[in-house]
């Protein structure tokens, strides 16, 4: 019998556009009634975050408090999806370096898409955005994995292509790229 194999993967992001929702209703919640779906099969599935986003959260969290309680609650998920055995890597959306955040609301404003593909950035945002992704990523895991193993990344904005501009900085860090898939647009 031929054997099959699924793949089952899940962006942990908001919304693009000019309510962004919030990290309880569009990243929490969400993942806390799918992950008993999941494990009751006895699968495990890999969570790309939008570490451009952690990014931002943690460049705010000294001043806003509902900033720093959206980086634990969003920390703590990641770090209870690997104790779990899931596998948590980066998502990179460089848009967010044109958020607008509405403190009122507390929501985002993600409609600016000039920094969307990754291409848009010069090289050195491209290495700031890409290793303080990693970074985050780790300092968040260490707690429950201090030598957790980032295997894969997946661009934001659908593609990385041109691929020269992206392979200078993921070749020493990341081991697959799961941006596209075959056949397919999906990033
Ligand atoms: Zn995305």
């Amino acid at each position: 019998m031929e054997t099959r194999h699924l793949l089952l993967t899940f962006d942990h992001e908001l919304f693009l556009g000019r309510r962004s929702g919030t990290v309880e209703r569009c990243m929490e919640r969400p993942v806390d009634r799918l992950l008993p779906i999941i494990e009751q099969y006895g699968l495990r599935a890999i969570f790309f975050v939008d570490t451009t986003f952690l990014m931002e959260l943690d460049g705010r969290a000294a001043v806003s408090i509902k900033c720093r309680a959206d980086l634990d609650r969003i920390a703590r998920q990641l770090r209870e999806l690997v104790q779990r055995g899931h596998a948590v890597y980066p998502h990179i959306h460089p848009h967010w370096a044109d958020a607008r955040y509405d403190a009122a609301a507390h929501q985002w404003d993600l409609q600016e898409l000039r920094s969307y593909r990754f291409s848009a950035l010069d090289e050195a945002e491209r290495e700031r955005v890409f290793r303080g992704s990693m970074e985050i990523l780790r300092r968040i895991l260490a707690p429950v994995d201090p030598l957790y193993r980032i295997q894969a990344y997946r661009a934001g904005g659908w593609c990385i292509q041109p691929f020269d501009d992206f392979a200078p900085i993921s070749r020493h860090l990341v081991e697959r790229d799961m941006s596209v898939l075959g056949g397919n647009e999906a990033a």
